[in-house]
């Protein structure tokens, strides 16, 4: 398909690997600073393309608490109804209860104003398709080039869309209460982190039963108590929290709540490989194996997991769409990437932090155990990572050339991959070569079963880069 670039302002660029021309849409969709790189006029073009490409006679219109959400939401729904669809507005609820709504009210397309994680000052749009799934980079492509020609098909005047207003958490919540039985009161504290989740999370956990103390579960869109990623140091108050009240879990979310994190009952961050890693595990036990599905950079500690059940681990490129996709493709029963974006394609193909909060809790369950015991059946790699300095105009081609230079290197690996950099599986650990999409870097992943092992690794391979990075800056 021939790609239009559409022409960028400043933040909205998303490199790519041929050249650095910039996209419109990335891996999640349209993302930049609110009125700088995403602007009304911009929203509502998208929304022009989107529903002229989808035909589109139903939407479901979701955002998260930023405080750039209601203007840029006028803005989509203006150019839905001007091109004849029908908008249900679904307010502030997280991604997944968008996703999950789209397909739930039989609606073609769904928008969720959205920047993630990312600080105050962003803003997003991430579109939906009928079955949940986002949009795939080929749509995504075939929007660019209608917003890029203006090519829109207005609707005659008789036949402009109307705007309800929905309960998207009612029909999500009656999702989770079919899917969750709990048994046992949890004492849980969660964190919404003042972001979309700020009302279902909280509500959702006493649906089942558990006992909840909610922090930050007000909107805010300053994101004024934690940073909306859920990290180690981000999460310290709800660690300090789940300690002094000796709660069973903390569970938080980032701003759209696509993504969880744990802490376990001693007000421990839960790494996220090996909580993925380990309900991975009891995913493909329950099922009698399968395939489950992660990204080139997860820990290899989700393949020792998925053999224990005799499950086959799928690896895709980084990036929750094609996760999804790949569950979809494959059949898999469970997928995730390593920063708590969990699918569950039994009930819907988007992430879903909420939903993987109260599996999880059901796993634990089943499994009688505490977060720290079920996690601690999960192996602990060493993972070492390096940034090697690299020009962007030919650290794609480093890459490619690595290729045969790493083969040659580590001469008994065991996988090779270039769905996303090069991968090279090796006996005592794994190594990944990524061009940064963003930094003139590029980007070394090492995990090796033990310390030696993984400096080992690095160290040969950083050389290899260093020598390979010299032949272009020469
Ligand atoms: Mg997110």
């Amino acid at each position: 398909m021939r790609r239009i670039p559409f022409k960028p302002t400043k933040l909205n660029m998303q490199v790519t690997d041929a050249d650095s021309m910039a996209k419109l849409f990335g891996s999640s969709g349209v993302r930049g600073l609110a009125n700088i790189d995403l602007t009304p006029l911009l929203a509502n073009k998208v929304a022009l393309a989107v529903a002229t490409y989808a035909e589109a006679k139903k939407a479901v219109v979701a955002r998260d608490t930023r405080l750039s959400g209601q203007m840029l939401e006028n803005a989509l729904v203006s150019g839905l109804v001007a091109c004849g669809s029908d908008v249900l507005l679904a307010g502030m609820v997280p991604t997944p209860v968008l996703a999950y709504a789209v397909k739930a009210f039989g609606a073609d397309v769904g928008f969720m104003l959205t920047a993630s994680h990312n600080p105050p000052q962003y803003n997003g749009i991430k579109v939906f398709s009928n079955t949940s799934l986002s949009f795939t980079d080929a749509e995504q492509d075939t929007v660019e080039e209608l917003v890029a020609q203006e090519k829109f098909a207005l609707a005659n005047w008789r036949r402009v869309g109307k705007t309800t207003t929905i309960d998207a958490s009612q029909l999500y919540l009656g999702m989770v209460q079919k899917a969750v039985l709990l048994q046992k009161p949890w004492q849980v504290v969660v964190d919404p982190g003042c972001g979309a989740a700020f009302e279902l999370a909280p509500r959702m956990l006493k649906m089942l039963g558990c006992k909840v103390t909610a922090l930050n579960a007000q909107a805010d869109g300053y994101f004024p108590a934690r940073k909306s990623e859920p990290t180690a140091e981000s999460l310290q108050d709800l660690a300090k929290i789940v300690k002094v009240l000796g709660a069973d879990i903390g569970i938080a979310f980032d701003g759209d709540a696509d993504r969880v994190a744990f802490v376990d009952e001693d007000g421990g961050f839960v790494n996220f490989d090996r909580s993925l890693a380990a309900y991975g595990a009891l995913a493909l036990k329950r099922s009698g194996g399968g395939v489950i599905v992660t990204n080139v950079e997860a820990s290899m500690c989700v393949e020792t997991m998925a053999e224990k059940f005799g499950g086959k681990v799928v690896r895709t490129k980084v990036g929750d769409i094609y996760i999804s996709e790949a569950i979809k493709r494959e059949g898999a029963v469970f997928g995730g990437e390593p920063c708590g974006a969990w699918v569950h394609p039994q009930h819907h193909f988007c992430p879903d932090g909420p939903l993987s909060a109260a599996l999880f809790l059901s796993a634990l369950e089943e499994e009688g155990k505490s977060v720290s015991e079920f996690i601690s059946e999960v192996p602990e790699y060493i993972t070492l990572r390096e940034n090697i300095p690299c020009k962007n105009e030919f650290k794609y081609r480093v890459v490619k050339e690595l290729e045969a230079t790493l083969k040659t290197a580590f001469p008994r690996f065991t996988g090779f991959s270039t769905v996303d950099g090069v991968r090279l599986a090796l006996k005592e650990g794994w190594l990944l070569v990524r061009a940064s999409g963003t930094e003139p870097l590029i980007r070394l992943t090492v995990e090796g079963e033990s310390e030696v092992a993984a400096k080992d690794i690095t160290a040969k391979a950083t050389a290899l880069l260093h020598k390979q990075v010299e032949v272009h800056q020469k």
